[in-house]
């Protein structure tokens, strides 16, 4: 059977990957952010006896393209051959979005307009006249709303009938400009190039350069171009005043109104949360009050309830009954060790944190699906661009708190070069899920009824790192110095966050960590437990010197000046180098952490510990990513500069902490140096993430608002 594909494309945040899930009934992530999906994700359905491959693609605002993300759109379009492309677009927001649409039809794509999120468009009393639409631009207009779902076949439908014919569309506004003579000129080019003829003189308009390079356009043609005039301006308010003309009309009061006060209320609320999330001097501490909200649940209160009940059953259950099990079946020593220490004791220690875990990311979720997370970047957008990054580097590094490796993927968004390498490397400085187990573990025995104002310190920590290193970075490289950043975001509304979508965010991370925890952890368990449990002289037993410990005790004066130079915490951040959940595990097999730090300062020693394993050298998956996106040597230079870092802060924050415990008054006064340094710093940067108007946008993306 001969497959047909459907392409699917549109600007970022529309719900094309909703579409897509819906149709292909998959479990693509959707996000509220760039990033999300930032490679061509494809699926074979079969539908009504044909074969269909649906391509989900990145969001794009212009055929003209800034990033590698965008150029993978790019070019799946116009090499398409005639392929239906299913041209999302938000019902909401149709004078943008329709931008995109003119330039898929000038490229010559078989369109298919879906007006998605009619759900949001009907709330406001209003609905689409997709028939005008339709006749007007010369294509089909279907409305969906792919949150509800019950429409994405109709969709289907009118790409399926869309595949042997083509629909053609007449672009009037194309003729009040000098089209058809550039055509002439470059014709002979743009068929050597297999460009669309009209695609590469508007392209030649707009000064893109990708397609000036294709053409590859002799002195005489460019000659014959520029006598022509800059026609940029000219195309851009062409095409938006076709636009306003084929809207005239097309948006109408719905024949049913809704319950206009109800919705009336709801606005307003958004209406209210929105300055607070995005004002000049608010928008920082409702944030930190908002997490340091998350943290009280999620490792002050109800995730350690939880966890503890798991960790009961666990110990006193399964490693009682198989510790009984075992030495009634005569079993030799080392198997009940290695059973009820390495393996139980490994994975079960891991284990016990899923509720935290599933806790945390669903604030995570929370925040993210009702849009949430879009003003964090963007609120913070003013200093990224200080140190330069852009508020996109934003999205990687909140990503960073679920998974480093996974974020640092996503750098494939940004535009500029060094921004994409400078993000990617300081990422995983971020305090991954991996990382939680260690502190969770620590702080709770370490430091009782405080221990979530601990993580919540070195989450805060992490950030704070990765953006001093930026910083240094911007400003002492001149290999790592980035240009302006052209940043263009839309903020998406405020939308009620969907259960579907939680519990689809909440499964994926729970069956990565299982997956994890059952493979990862569980052979680095056994290993790291036979590597401390046996000698080569003495085999089992003979701790005193195992091949861990002998190792262990190589590296120990190492760490001795930051407080753990124990060959136990040694071993462990050796095992935390595979992945980070097995800091934990292997603590747990040795002993357990009430073991770890003895002594006067056993809280100071505990702390040094968990920043060091906050920032050292990242997990090998992290390794990997980066090598995939900057290449060995800066996966090398990333994995240094992250040693030296750790080691760095973590002596200061010993120094530090050991200067408040043994002189209180110097404590207060430094610390109150620091609250004075932190405001001036805040103020100097509030209200300066609004910029000015952006290209292409018709004041309608959050920064022109
Ligand atoms: P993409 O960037 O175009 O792939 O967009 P996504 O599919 O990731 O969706 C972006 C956001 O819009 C998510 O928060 C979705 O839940 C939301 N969304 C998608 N479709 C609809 C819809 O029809 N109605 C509403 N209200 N929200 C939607
Ligand atoms: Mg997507």
């Amino acid at each position: 059977m001969q497959t047909d594909k459907i392409l699917l494309v549109g600007n970022p945040n529309v719900g094309k990957t909703s579409v897509f899930n819906r149709i292909t009934r998959s479990n693509e992530h959707v996000g509220n952010w760039h990033g999300v999906t930032v490679e061509e994700k494809s699926k074979i359905i079969t539908y009504k006896d044909k074969a269909l491959k649906i391509v989900d693609l990145p969001g794009l605002y212009s055929l003209t393209v800034y990033s590698p993300e965008e150029a993978v759109s790019r070019d799946a379009v116009i090499s398409g051959k005639g392929a239906p492309v299913l041209d999302v677009c938000d019902a909401n927001n149709l004078p943008r979005n329709l931008f995109l649409t003119l330039q898929l039809l000038e490229a010559g794509a078989n369109v298919v307009v879906a007006a998605n999120m009619t759900d949001e468009l009907n709330a406001r009393g209003l609905r689409l006249d997709e028939k005008l639409l339709s006749e007007r631009l010369g294509v089909p207009v279907v409305s969906i709303s792919a949150k509800k779902g019950k429409s994405a076949f109709v969709v289907l439908d009118a790409c399926v009938d869309r595949i042997k014919k083509k629909s053609r569309a007449t672009l009037p506004y194309l003729e009040t400009l000098p089209t058809e003579k550039l055509c002439g000129i470059i014709e002979k080019n743009a068929n050597e190039a297999r460009l669309n003829v009209v695609f590469a003189a508007v392209k030649l308009m707009e000064h893109d350069d990708f397609v000036a390079e294709k053409l590859n356009l002799s002195e005489k043609q460019l000659a014959e171009i520029a006598a022509l005039g800059d026609l940029h301006a000219a195309l851009v308010s062409a095409r938006y005043g076709y636009i306003e003309e084929i809207l005239d009309g097309a948006v109408l009061p719905l024949d049913k109104a809704p319950k206009t006060k109800r919705h009336k209320l709801v606005e307003k609320v958004k209406r209210t949360a929105d300055r607070l999330a995005l004002s000049k001097y608010f928008a920082l501490p409702t944030f930190l009050l908002v997490i340091l909200c998350v943290f009280f649940i999620t490792f002050g209160t109800v995730g350690p309830f939880f966890s503890g009940l798991i960790g009961d059953f666990f110990v006193n259950c399964v490693k009682g009954s198989l510790f009984n099990l075992l030495t009634r079946l005569n079993a030799p020593d080392w198997t009940v060790g290695l059973i009820c220490d390495g393996i139980v004791g490994g994975v079960c220690g891991i284990l016990v944190f899923l509720p935290q875990i599933l806790l945390l990311f669903f604030f995570l979720a929370v925040m993210e699906d009702s849009g949430y997370v879009s003003r964090v970047a963007f609120m913070t957008d003013g200093l990224f661009e200080k140190i330069g990054l852009s508020g996109k580097s934003v999205f990687t590094l909140l990503m960073g708190f679920g998974c480093c490796a996974t974020a640092v993927l996503t750098t494939r968004g940004l535009e500029d070069e060094k921004m994409r390498k400078k993000t990617a490397l300081i990422t995983s400085f971020m305090s991954c899920s991996a990382r939680l187990p260690v502190y969770s573990t620590i702080a709770f025995v370490y430091f009782t009824e405080f221990n979530y104002l601990i993580i919540f310190g070195l989450y805060a920590l992490g950030a704070l790192v990765a953006v001093a290193v930026a910083a240094v970075m911007e400003n002492c490289t001149k290999k790592l110095k980035s240009g302006k950043p052209s940043f263009i975001m839309e903020m998406p509304p405020y939308r009620f966050p969907t259960f579907e979508r939680i519990i689809q965010i909440l499964w994926v991370n729970v069956k990565n960590f299982l997956l994890k925890v059952g493979t990862t952890v569980f052979a680095l368990g056994v290993i790291m437990w036979v590597l401390s449990n046996f000698s080569l002289t003495e085999g089992y037993g003979g701790e005193s010197d195992s091949i861990m410990m002998t190792l262990g005790k190589i590296l120990a004066p190492l760490f001795a000046p930051l407080g753990f130079g124990s060959w136990k915490a040694v071993t462990a951040l050796i095992g935390g180098v595979v992945a980070k959940e097995a800091v934990v595990s292997t603590i747990q097999s040795l002993g357990g952490v009430e073991t770890l730090f003895v002594g006067e300062y056993a809280g100071i020693d505990a702390l040094s510990f968990m920043v060091y394993t906050l920032l050292y050298v990242p997990c090998l998956a992290t390794v990997s990513a980066l090598i995939k996106e900057t290449g060995a040597k800066w996966a090398l230079f990333a994995v240094t500069l992250q040693l030296c870092v750790a080691y760095a802060v973590t002596f200061i924050v010993r120094v530090v902490a050991l200067t408040f415990v043994n002189s209180p008054g110097l404590a207060v006064s430094v610390c109150l140096m620091l609250i004075a340094a932190l405001i001036s710093l805040f103020l100097a940067f509030a209200g300066k993430n609004v910029r000015g108007n952006c290209e292409g946008c018709v004041g309608n993306c959050a920064k022109c608002k």
